[in-house]
């Protein structure tokens, strides 16, 4: 039957979304990184790719710089050689100064190559590093933005900022700049140590005595760094949310008067990083003050040990002058090494972070292709529902809700706050997939239903409508890809009942309304709301009617553009106000996640039942403005 091969995925579904109910709870752990994601250092290498040609040239052109450093030490070596050999006769002397100057020539030389080479690997590399951060952005902000609404109750946006932007920041520092220095630092050492050998292997292992004790020492340090970038990182994060919150919010903190609660919140949070980071601050600086002993104290025994062989004629003074420079070139790129290291732990963490979000598969199965609706009014039904919020799986939130929404109807949903009403929207909009049970759309089940069909024909108008910080016109126009005519724009907005207000201000429909909409009044965001569903014209309409008085003149005007947007469509709205509710074609009342009873506006109330004591006694709770004697005469 082809009703059991439509419920078999969707039980798969159900599980699925159980199942993650579960994962949920533990989703801030796992978004502290604290379980690792898949990351290698390949991983990190991999976003590069694109990049490969340009990386290799500057690779090439490391080297050549690299060698340039090391080459610079052995003319130089020379010239000690030169002077030190002592010239008695005036050819002799002539010869000398005409060897030097050969050998400036060639220094130049080497410098002239040397730094264009530098020049080229360091634009390379810093160019690559910008495409790479830019690219894992984009990837990681499409990734998240199609995560499942469920995602966003139980992850904080700070959060997702600081992955955003520090973290993908460290980890471009890491895949590029700093693997940069590294191979320039790790080529210096190599080339270094091939001519420190050719010079004198005995004075080379002495200066390497001290390499085995250091790199021990590296590993420890590079282990604790890792822990402790990592939990600086999450204290920061955290520091983030808190601001990102505070200033979110900044309206209810001004009217409560708690600014120094926020600010002694925020300190705390900023005050853990500032631990952590000093504690970070001091074992670097322990560490860099023994690499320096080590290297200085290496150094000395190749002075001394060196300035023997010098004296027992087994080295020239200008072999030991440069081999003293390689072990200062090899002794810089080490403890230049040594600081990378510690960026790479860093990067470790971010990049765990980052691909692990990147790993995150949405635990709503993508939408299917089919377009049930065409131009006709839109039908819903909703078959036996059952659903809990992933973040909270353990409370049921509807339970077996059974309606029907025909083509061009209008229901009302009434009940007291926490029925489930909201909830009913929100499933209907498929924010979430029922937890049991299915909700069709003329027929099809929701999750067959084409994303973008979905919701260009279901639009929901709701409570507290958010707009974007952008004019007006780019908010009516809001889920147009394409270019929409003014005029249409400006009809949409007369219909709303929002031309009137737009015309007043001094740049019309460029005005901008601020983040939210902030700069616009409850009810002028209503209209503009409204505006931008009915250029939507959708088929099936939800409206959440706000709780919330607005001025009589107001209330009108929404009123009025909520009538025009309802004609002709098929309409489910959770009503607060007695005339909607009369209005409607279907009352359906949801109290405690069920359906208590459902009818016309008449029939419920000479049932005497929960309807009737409703509307006696919540629905004029709601609105108290309104005059009881207007009411009990509607009644
Ligand atoms: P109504 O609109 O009827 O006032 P809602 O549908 O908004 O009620 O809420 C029904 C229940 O679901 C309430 O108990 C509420 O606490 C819970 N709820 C609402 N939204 C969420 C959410 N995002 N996560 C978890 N629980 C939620
Ligand atoms: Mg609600």
């Amino acid at each position: 039957m082809g009703s059991t091969s439509e419920t078999a995925p969707l039980l798969e579904r159900k599980e699925e979304v159980r199942s993650n109910g579960a994962s949920l709870n533990e989703l801030t752990d796992l978004e502290r990184g604290d379980a690792a994601a898949n990351v290698g250092f390949g991983r990190v290498l991999s976003l590069a790719k694109p990049e490969a040609g340009k990386l290799i040239f500057a690779t090439l052109a490391l080297l050549v710089s690299s060698t340039s450093d090391i080459l610079v030490s052995k003319f130089g070596g020379k010239i000690i050689d030169i002077v030190s050999g002592d010239a008695q006769t005036p050819e002799d002397k002539a010869k000398a100064l005409e060897a030097v100057k050969n050998t400036i020539l060639y220094i130049f030389l080497i410098v002239v190559v040397g730094s264009v080479s530098t020049a080229l690997d360091d634009w390379l590399f810093s160019s690559a590093s910008e495409r790479v951060v830019a690219r894992l952005r984009k990837r990681l902000f499409s990734h998240l933005i199609s995560q499942e609404i469920a995602f966003f109750d139980v992850t904080r946006t700070g959060e997702i900022m600081s992955r955003l932007s520090e973290d993908t920041q460290i980890i471009k520092n890491a895949a590029t700049t700093n693997l940069s220095q590294a191979l320039n630092s790790l080529s210096i050492a190599f080339i270094g140590l091939v001519f420190m050998f050719w010079t004198s292997w005995k004075l080379t292992l002495l200066a390497l005595a001290v390499v085995p004790a250091t790199f021990i020492a590296l590993r420890k340090f590079g282990w604790f760094l890792r822990d402790l970038s990592q939990k600086t990182q999450d204290a920061a994060a955290a520091a983030a949310s808190i601001a990102e919150e505070s200033f979110g919010a900044v309206r209810t903190v001004r009217s409560f008067a708690q600014e120094e609660y926020e600010i002694s919140r925020y300190s705390k949070k900023v005050d853990e990083t500032l631990k952590l980071g000093i504690k970070q601050a001091k074992v670097v600086g322990l560490f860099s003050g023994g690499i320096f002993a080590a290297n200085t104290l290496s150094i000395i025994g190749v002075v001394i040990y060196g300035a023997y062989l010098t004296i027992t004629d087994s080295m020239s003074s200008g072999d030991l002058t440069a081999f003293i420079l390689y072990s200062l070139n090899v002794g810089v790129s080490i403890s230049g090494l040594s600081g990378l290291y510690a960026i790479a732990m860093k990067a470790v963490g971010a990049s765990r972070r980052v691909f692990h979000l990147l790993d995150r598969v949405s635990s709503m199965p993508m939408s299917g292709n089919k377009c049930p609706l065409g131009e006709q009014n839109g039908e819903v039904e909703l078959d036996d529902v059952w659903f809990a919020y992933p973040s909270r799986p353990s409370h049921m939130v509807l339970k077996g809700i059974t309606m029907k929404l025909r083509p061009g109807s209008k229901v009302a949903l009434v009940g007291p706050s926490g029925g489930g009403k909201t909830t009913i929207a929100n499933l209907i909009e498929r924010f979430y997939d029922p937890t049991k049970g299915k909700i069709l759309l003329n027929g099809v089940p929701l999750v067959e239903v084409l994303h973008e069909h979905l919701h260009k024909k279901i639009s929901i108008v709701s409570q507290e409508p958010v707009l974007f910080n952008c004019s007006i016109e780019e908010n009516i126009a809001y889920g147009f890809e394409c270019k929409v005519n003014p005029a249409d724009i400006e009809n949409a907005a007369k219909m709303a009942n929002a031309h009137e207000f737009v015309s007043k201000f001094t740049d019309k429909y460029q005005t901008h309304v601020g983040e939210r909409g902030v700069r616009l009044s409850g009810g002028q965001k209503q209209r503009i709301a409204i505006a931008r569903a009915l250029l939507m014209d959708p088929n099936i309409l939800l409206l959440d009617e706000a709780t919330s008085a607005l001025d009589a003149e107001s209330e009108y005007l929404v009123q009025d553009a909520k009538e025009r947007l309802m004609k002709g469509r098929t309409v489910l709205v959770i009503a607060h106000r007695l005339s909607t509710v009369k209005s409607a074609d279907t009352v359906v009342v949801v109290s405690d996640g069920e359906i208590v009873e459902s009818g016309t506006h008449e029939g419920l109330l000479s049932n005497n039942g929960v309807y009737s004591a409703l509307v006696g006694r919540q629905l004029q709770t709601m609105k108290p403005r309104y005059p009881v004697s207007q009411f009990t005469r509607a009644t």
